[in-house]
């Protein structure tokens, strides 16, 4: 069902660990498809919106905005053991997204100059709930409290609208929502979500029906955050540069790099647990130990028989995505889960802490085995939305920095900018810019006021 890749031959050089497994995402597909909603959305607005819905998700909404009684319907209609584990959650991740709010960092260079870096939110949020295979009301929490500790004006949510519920996104999304104190909440999925956000939309083209709140334009955010799957990656993707995107947070992936320590019906359950998101999820092991490897590949049929998406797991686990992969030794194992950069990468190794500073690449790191990836999909307090494909490289999983962006204020007064003017005209002759120069002199052949700035 999974392949296994065996590298102990010595055969593990860096360029061939770069093309051992496919990445799950086939987003250069994704990118053709998308590029023609994009372009529809931009020219006719939320009407193509409404259109590629009824195309894509097989429903058209009475309207685009989630009405505010249908939000409020849906909260008192949300069953009590998933309020109550909804609250949990909320309180959990707003602990430590409140806890990562960055402070000023004023620097003194010199008697009467400073520069201090200030963080200041960004004023409009387009937050992505996926609704596909799956409904994501735990996705809502992730993305929207952030934005909420960040101090954000205003939140905008987008999720695909659900058959099963008249057109409007799942109602546990809307609930969640509705507890979170956010109404602007649209019924739209996919590219054309995504589009929306980025380019907003226009009174003309709303698609109102007899919704009053769609004859209002829909207007465009600063930035677009939240997982999806290629389509929605490959959008976010196209549209940074329009708006900002947390990162291309896509299908999911989980790596376990584990030892001969590891217990591997618990490393089989956490491969199949995330193989249960699409086909298109890659569960990948990577280990030292061939008899840990053996007894994993051992024991996932049964368990994926018995699990309720077999035939989605089945997929995901038999695709070139996943795989069993075996080092030579755990040195070896520790430099391919670096270059793998999984979005979840669990260590069930002995001494999992100290493994783990040597991981310079991964979304998210689950240390031992009490810390599944399942806790941080839901209660551990972490964020869920985090960078595949390799993207742990260079971008960070969803945080509360995310949704700030930093100014760095200069203050000088006469005296410190006279102490250090003639390196500045020093500097701005050798670039051949002159007048930089001059415009720093020119405040000293006149009478200046010898204070900073209040
Ligand atoms: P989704 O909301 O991401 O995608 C559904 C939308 O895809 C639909 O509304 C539709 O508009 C669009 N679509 C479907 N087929 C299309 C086609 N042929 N052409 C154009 N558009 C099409 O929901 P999903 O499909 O269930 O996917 C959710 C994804 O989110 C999963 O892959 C899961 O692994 C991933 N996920 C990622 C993270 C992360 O942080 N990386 C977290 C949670 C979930």
């Amino acid at each position: 069902m999974l392949q296994r890749i065996d590298l102990t031959g010595g055969r593990a050089r860096p360029p061939e660990l770069a093309t051992l497994l496919e990445r799950a995402a086939s987003i250069t597909g994704a990118d053709d498809a998308v590029a023609p909603i994009l372009t529809a959305v931009r020219e006719h607005g939320a009407a193509a919106v409404l259109d590629a819905g009824e195309r894509f998700d097989g429903v058209r909404p009475a309207a685009l905005r989630v009405p505010a009684d249908v939000l409020s319907v849906s909260l008192q209609g949300l069953d009590p053991a998933l309020r109550g584990a909804l609250t949990e959650m909320i309180e959990r991740v707003r602990k430590t997204h409140q806890a990562q709010l960055p402070q000023p960092a004023e620097t003194h260079l010199t008697p009467g100059g400073t520069v201090t870096q200030r963080w200041i939110p960004v004023r409009r949020v387009g937050l992505y709930v996926p609704g596909g295979l799956a409904v994501y009301p735990s996705s809502v929490v992730m993305n929207v409290v952030p934005a909420q500790v960040a101090g954000v004006d205003e939140i905008v949510v987008c999720s695909p609208p659900q058959a099963g519920n008249g057109g409007w996104p799942d109602p546990a999304v809307l609930a969640a929502c509705a507890l979170l104190g956010v109404s602007e909440v649209y019924a739209a999925g996919g590219a054309q979500a995504i589009a929306l956000l980025g380019y907003g939309s226009s009174a003309d083209s709303t698609g109102s029906t007899d919704n009053a709140a769609d004859a209002d334009s829909i207007a465009a955010v600063d930035v677009i955050t939240g997982p999806g799957n290629a389509y929605v990656t490959a959008a976010k993707r196209a549209l940074r540069g329009t708006v900002a995107i947390d990162s291309e947070a896509g299908p999911t992936e989980i790596a376990v790099l584990a030892d001969d320590s590891a217990d591997p019906r618990l490393i089989a359950a956490d491969l199949i647990s995330q193989a249960e998101h699409s086909p298109d999820a890659a569960s990948v092991l990577i280990t030292d130990s061939a008899q840990l490897a053996d007894a994993v590949l051992d024991a996932l049929p049964d368990l994926v028989a018995a699990t309720t998406h077999a035939e989605r797991v089945r997929q995901a686990l038999s695709g070139q995505q996943s795989a069993v992969v075996l080092t030579a030794d755990l040195d070896a194992a520790v430099a391919l889960t670096n270059e793998y950069a999984a979005e979840h990468l669990e260590i069930q190794t002995r001494h999992a802490g100290r493994i783990a500073q040597r991981i310079r690449n991964a979304g998210a790191i689950f240390l031992g085995p009490y810390s599944p990836v399942s806790l941080g999909d839901y209660c551990a307090g972490s964020n869920h939305v985090l960078p595949t494909a390799g993207g742990a490289r260079y971008s960070s999983g969803l945080n509360t920095t995310t949704f700030l962006k930093s100014v760095q204020v200069i203050d000088y007064s006469a005296a410190a900018l006279a102490a250090v003017a003639p390196s500045v005209v020093v500097l701005a002759d050798a670039e051949d810019l002159p007048a930089h120069g001059a415009a720093v002199t020119a405040r000293f052949d006149q009478a200046v006021d010898g204070e900073a700035a209040d």
